[in-house]
């Protein structure tokens, strides 16, 4: 008996091992500061809690349609095409338990194998794996340090670009790099799909948690509304993680087909917590978004002591809630050039754990700075300010 061949291709988030990691020297007796999650150490909405138990007091417990309650549908309908500037019909809406399942839908629905896919590196992990384990080709585009952050390569995009390319996947507002695209940059990357009549899977994980501004969808664009699939989830906005609850939004023809792939996987999601949703989307806003203040407030935290750290810069993002810094000169002063071994050595001296820029890929030909990634959502002021304080110390003591 063997395994099917296609698991040789399926990746995974290593980014799990840190946690281990920091789990194993936890449990040895040290403190942990926790910046390697992705998750949040908030609060759900107590309205969006209640309205799940009323659900449930209401027996909404069954199955429910593959694509969701219509309830819901109409809700992310008029809630997502509100903040875009677009029109969306609720049949344009397709309800998932998380944004995740989103990532591997649209490339069972729009892509052959043999087919080539772009998608970001750094980026988040589940793109490459589900694009070759669906036997396509997965083809990496990067970022480029800029004055203000980090930009898209462009030109690699469109040198990338052959008859064989089937879809673009796009994060704005970026895992791991915390990067926002100018609108010359959005713009750019709608004109090469249009041009090369691309499919785009637009993830907008993080198109509320912002700062300060207003996000835009490369959907909003000329020509991309009919080529593009939104990625849209609670899991940031309300801190929902755990309740897993998304949507795919685009296209009829494409939200047809992953409804029907609803039906093939996992019927529904669960039907109760889509009243929650509902709640989230319509009723009251207040505990939401006070999450900003405090999430806020740890990024101006964090940013300010990295900065202040030998051989260390970074940018502050204006969404999202991770930092990415350049630590190139840290590892020098350390003495070491293996950034696994950077992250290691930090976490035993200090009791920070972090993930690094392997995590979210394989380095690109040419990538000469090193970089880690700083989540500071599942971590509290005070903390984050005691732990970069150790970590600047540690640095500072070579
Ligand atoms: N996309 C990006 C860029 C993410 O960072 C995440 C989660 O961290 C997701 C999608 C999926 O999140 P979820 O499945 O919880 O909605």
């Amino acid at each position: 008996m063997a395994l099917a061949e296609r698991l040789q291709r399926l990746g995974t988030e290593t980014a799990f091992s840190v946690s281990l990691a920091a789990a194993e020297w936890g449990a040895k007796g040290n403190r942990i500061f926790p910046f390697h999650l992705g998750d949040l150490n908030l609060a759900t909405p107590s309205n969006v809690v209640a309205a799940m138990d009323r659900a449930i007091a209401d027996g909404k417990t069954g199955y429910c349609p593959a694509a969701g309650i219509p309830q819901l549908r109409e809700a992310l309908a008029d809630d997502i095409g509100m903040r875009r500037g677009l029109t969306y019909a609720p049949n344009q809406v397709v309800v998932q338990p998380g944004g995740k399942p989103v990532i591997t839908k649209f490339i069972q629905a729009v892509m052959n194998p043999g087919q080539e896919v772009l998608y970001p590196n750094p980026g988040y992990p589940i793109y490459e794996s589900q694009i070759e384990y669906f036997g396509g080709v997965a083809k990496s585009y990067r970022y480029l340090p800029s004055a203000t952050g980090f930009s898209i390569d462009l030109d690699q995009i469109r040198s990338l670009i052959t008859p064989n390319t089937c879809a673009i996947i796009y994060n704005d507002l970026q895992n791991p790099i915390g990067a926002e695209s100018t609108d010359a940059e959005r713009e750019a990357i709608a004109q090469i799909a249009i041009e090369h009549d691309l499919w785009v899977l637009s993830d907008e994980a993080y198109f509320e948690m912002r700062y300060s501004g207003t996000s835009k969808s490369i959907a909003s664009l000329p020509g991309m509304q009919e080529r593009t699939v939104i990625l849209y989830t609670f899991s940031k906005k309300f801190a929902m993680t755990g309740w897993r609850l998304g949507a795919a939004v685009g296209p009829v023809e494409i939200a047809d087909t992953i409804a029907k792939l609803n039906t093939n996987d996992e019927s529904c999601t669960t039907h109760f917590v889509q009243y929650a949703g509902v709640e989230g989307i319509r009723g009251d806003q207040t505990e939401a978004l006070a999450m900003l203040d405090v999430l806020v407030e740890r990024r101006d935290a964090a940013v300010s002591v990295l900065n202040d750290t030998k051989g260390i810069t970074v940018a502050a993002p204006e969404a999202t809630f991770y930092l990415f810094p350049d630590v190139t000169d840290a590892m020098a002063i350390v003495g070491t050039d293996d950034l696994a071994q950077f992250a290691e050595r930090a976490l035993h001296a200090t009791g920070v754990s972090f993930c690094t820029r392997r995590h979210f890929g394989r380095p690109q030909p040419g990538e000469d700075r090193q970089y880690v990634r700083f989540a500071y959502s599942g971590i509290g002021t005070d903390e984050i300010r005691e732990g970069l304080g150790l970590l600047q110390q540690w640095i500072g003591s070579f």
